[in-house]
């Protein structure tokens, strides 16, 4: 079986007092839930440093949200996937569709990003999801394929690569897909990921994310295929997200 990953995505929340939250999820995991479980933060890139230091030696990881597909160079204000690893980060999530909303990012761009995040030793967390619109077109299967297809660089191991399901509608809304839903996207993504990765795709961890909490994590985790949750607002709070934690 697959291991599953609790992420926590801040998104553009946190100073240095969030500390404090990261050092409540650290002291709050049971021992023997992370036993079988693997939990990771990614904060804003200006806290990364300091949640590092505040999870070291606990089973927290940390992560960043975003990363620049080259190593460094002239690219103002962009942040590389080695200057994550320097600060001890371990995974970052690529193509998260409020950054391909806002910024414009594409299918290959999140493919570079992912290949940057692999040359630096991190996990990429690669993010795909369909609109309300194309949901409603009866598009969402091929949307999702299509932005896997593209995104994901050849050789994919499951050291170098999650995926994570976040269809946009449920992002922020309190409204998530059904449990068949979800199961039929998760499924899909499934078969696409032999088709590219070969015999290692099974060992690829495929979360579910968008309007998971405390109080519908299990339904959500039960679901076939799904190895774990992405989780945003849920995750800035201590208790809802060792909550979530705990559907394990
Ligand atoms: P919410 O959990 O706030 O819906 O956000 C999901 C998300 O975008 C995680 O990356």
């Amino acid at each position: 079986g697959r291991r599953p990953l609790v992420a926590g995505n801040w998104k553009m929340n946190g100073t240095r007092s969030s500390l404090q939250t990261v050092e409540a999820i650290r002291d709050g995991l049971a021992p023997g839930l992370v036993e079988s479980l693997d939990v990771l933060i990614c904060p804003p890139a200006t806290l990364i440093g300091s949640c590092v230091a505040a999870a070291y030696g606990s089973p927290v990881a940390i992560g960043g949200q975003n990363l620049h597909a080259r190593p460094s160079g002239a690219f103002t204000g962009s942040i590389s996937a080695e200057m994550l690893a320097d600060l001890g980060a371990t995974y970052v999530i690529v193509g998260h569709s409020e950054r391909r909303a806002y910024h414009h990012e594409t299918d290959d761009g999140v493919h570079a990003k992912a290949l940057g995040a692999r040359r630096a030793g991190l996990c990429g967390i690669i993010c795909v999801g369909e609109t309300i619109e194309e949901r409603e077109q009866g598009r969402a299967l091929d949307i999702v394929r299509a932005q896997l297809a593209i995104g994901l660089p050849k050789g994919a191991t499951a050291a170098d690569t999650v995926i994570a399901y976040e269809p946009v509608w449920a992002i922020g809304s309190g409204r998530t897909p059904t449990p068949a839903d979800i199961a039929e996207v998760h499924a899909s993504l499934r078969e696409m990921l032999d088709k590219l990765a070969g015999p290692e795709a099974a060992k690829i961890r495929i979360l579910y994310g968008g309007s998971v909490k405390a109080g519908n994590a299990r339904e959500l985790m039960a679901v076939e295929n799904v190895d774990g949750a992405l989780v945003g607002g849920a995750s800035l709070v201590a208790g809802d997200f060792l909550g979530i934690c705990a559907a394990y």
